[in-house]
């Protein structure tokens, strides 16, 4: 387990290490945020000295090859892309084939983008099933089938643990024992997981799940907060600081299993922070993460 003598990564005085998701400007929801366009969102990250950009797929559309041109032309990394399609469960498209069609087409995208990786959120329990297991046997199944296309692709399949609130609808996959677990089923080099502290902050067993996994099995690091009082366990994610998270604590874990990537702020916050000017969000981010990240 985790000592006191881990060595952290220190922002204080350089955040190159710090990417953007652009869920945080209320971009993976119609009708939320601001709606800069993409290039506005580059230049406001290029310029505030962010390493790197995630996208989400309505954002990009046609125009992967142009916006990651652009990303690179300023000096800017893809870090991601959000995201698959779900997998299993009430939220799957009904046929195997169109959720096969979709994975691939995040697939392409990503590598259109040249994002070196691809969230999975893979969906709920199976309706009437009332079984994770046989759930997660199924998510083994099909991104095992995608996972030989992925790795020619050069994209990393990055298996994101949701918090167990959403293990009826969004994810039958719920930690990050469980993620290791799918990870050495599955035993194949495209296929990572994607930890993310509104995920996982509460889970005890972190630190030494993290070790199993190792470093190359870490595709990303996403930060924000739980806040004490949340109103929406989807929409009122937290600013880092304003919650309970012990944030340094939990980059520690993820530091002391090898991971030097990105930390990539990812806030879903439809009554606060989207409501806001991106570049006061953005700023307190960068005034965030040199800080209490
Ligand atoms: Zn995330």
């Amino acid at each position: 387990m985790m000592g006191p003598d881990v060595k952290l990564r220190d922002f204080s005085q350089d955040h190159r290490a710090l990417a953007l998701n652009t869920a945080t400007l209320g971009h993976n929801l119609e009708g939320h945020g601001a709606g800069w366009s993409p290039e506005q969102v580059i230049d406001a990250c290029a310029e505030r000295g962010f390493g790197a950009i995630a996208w989400w797929r309505r954002e990009i559309g046609e125009r992967a090859i142009e916006i990651g041109e652009r990303m690179r032309s300023t000096g800017l990394e893809v870090c991601g892309l959000c995201r698959s399609p779900f997998l299993v469960g009430p939220l799957a498209p009904v046929e195997r084939q169109v959720i096969m069609d979709d994975f691939k087409a995040s697939i392409d995208m990503a590598q259109a983008l040249g994002s070196s990786c691809l969230t999975l959120v893979v969906g709920g329990v199976i309706e009437n099933s009332h079984s994770q297991r046989e759930s997660l046997n199924e998510v083994a199944q099909i991104v095992a089938e995608m996972a030989p296309y992925s790795y020619k692709a050069g994209v990393k399949l990055a298996l994101e643990p949701l918090n167990p609130v959403y293990g009826g609808n969004r994810s039958c996959l719920v930690t990050v024992r469980d993620a290791v677990d799918l990870c050495d089923q599955i035993d194949h080099p495209a296929v990572a997981i994607a930890i993310d502290v509104y995920h996982v902050w509460w889970d005890l067993l972190l630190g030494e799940s993290l070790l199993e996994a190792g470093a190359d099995r870490i595709a990303g690091y996403h930060l924000c907060d739980w806040l004490a009082d949340t109103t929406d366990v989807l929409l009122d994610r937290g600013m880092m600081g304003d919650g309970v998270a012990d944030l340094k604590h939990l980059r520690a874990q993820v530091e002391a299993a090898g991971y030097d990537g990105y930390c990539e702020v990812e806030i879903f916050s439809a009554n606060n922070w989207w409501k806001r000017d991106p570049a006061e969000v953005l700023d307190i981010c960068v005034e965030r993460f040199r800080s209490v990240c």
